[in-house]
């Protein structure tokens, strides 16, 4: 098992005696519930370091008053035995006491402007004020070499990446592709709110990123209208798009520029009592 720490110190006090060793430390901040997506995150922090420790900790700072933080599943006994099936050195489960002593009102919050209005920023207002807070308090605690994150949440890498740039913290963030089933849905914690139906239908948001993703790559530049067309047929196939949108992908702003050679898709939208998120990025810089 990796060995479970609950109190600030304990992490200190591990990571600086790893350190005192000569040994890199890896960092992958979850919300738990964990699956392969954030094992493949555990896989790669191995390769970047000699130790790694994982932090579970459901956030309430950046989740919405109308949102699932109180359903939002808790499995610790599961997850450890996930973590020490990887090989994983050492968890950090806090408490909200520990994370935040004087109340998560009361707390100094960081945030990355603009960016952070955008997209999921738009649909869930505050939320990334949240994600970028305790994201720099934890790495403040553990004070790793590298941090991991996925992809899967494209716009929280970036604002992460922005935040750590902006404020000079000595961590090197590491983004690792989308972990997705089978069917190419991309794995993730809220898939348990999809029935069985649902979750074969939730696929279809990857068929059409990849459909838009051929259609740019053929040369195909009618952004707004290859948006319209995506939110339609989510539309008709029961999905309540939040947004979907071909944006340029230095500043997440929605694409123009028909000679742009990048770009990345963000997608989410509800389906049944999930809210699914996905991206594709599309790069013609060696194809030109
Ligand atoms: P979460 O527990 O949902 O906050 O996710 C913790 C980390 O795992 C974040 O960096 C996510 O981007 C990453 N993650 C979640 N799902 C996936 C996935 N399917 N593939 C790769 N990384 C993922």
């Amino acid at each position: 098992m990796p060995v479970l720490f609950d109190q600030l110190e304990q992490v200190s006090e591990q990571v600086a005696a790893w350190k005192q060793q000569g040994l890199r430390v890896a960092f992958v901040p979850t919300m738990g519930n964990l699956h392969k997506g954030h094992l493949q995150l555990c896989n790669t922090a191995q390769k970047h370091a000699d130790k790694v420790i994982v932090s579970i900790y459901v956030n309430p700072l950046q989740f919405g008053e109308n949102e699932d933080y109180a359903s939002y599943p808790r499995t610790l006994e599961a997850d450890q035995n996930a973590l020490k099936s990887v090989g994983v050195d050492a968890l950090f489960c806090p408490n909200e006491a520990v994370m935040y002593a004087d109340g998560v009102a009361a707390s100094t919050t960081v945030s990355v402007p603009k960016v952070a209005e955008l997209w999921c920023g738009a649909s869930r207002p505050g939320h990334f004020t949240g994600v970028t807070t305790v994201v720099c308090k934890l790495l403040n605690i553990v004070q790793p070499d590298v941090a991991l994150f996925g992809e899967k949440d494209y716009q929280q890498l970036y604002i992460i990446r922005r935040m750590v740039h902006d404020l000079f913290i000595p961590v090197k963030i590491i983004g690792v592709p989308t972990q997705r089933e089978e069917s190419g849905l991309a794995l993730s914690s809220r898939n348990q709110y999809l029935n069985k139906e649902e979750r074969q239908r939730a696929a279809f948001i990857h068929e059409l990123l990849m459909e838009n993703k051929a259609q740019l790559t053929s040369g195909q530049r009618n952004f707004r209208e290859m948006e319209q067309n995506a939110v339609e047929m989510l539309e008709k196939r029961g999905f309540r798009p939040d947004y979907y949108a071909i944006c340029r992908v230095q500043d997440l702003q929605l694409a123009t520029d028909p000679a742009e050679t990048e770009w990345v898709i963000l997608v989410a939208a509800h389906l049944g009592a999930a809210r699914l998120i996905d991206n594709c990025v599309i790069s013609l810089r060696n194809a030109v």
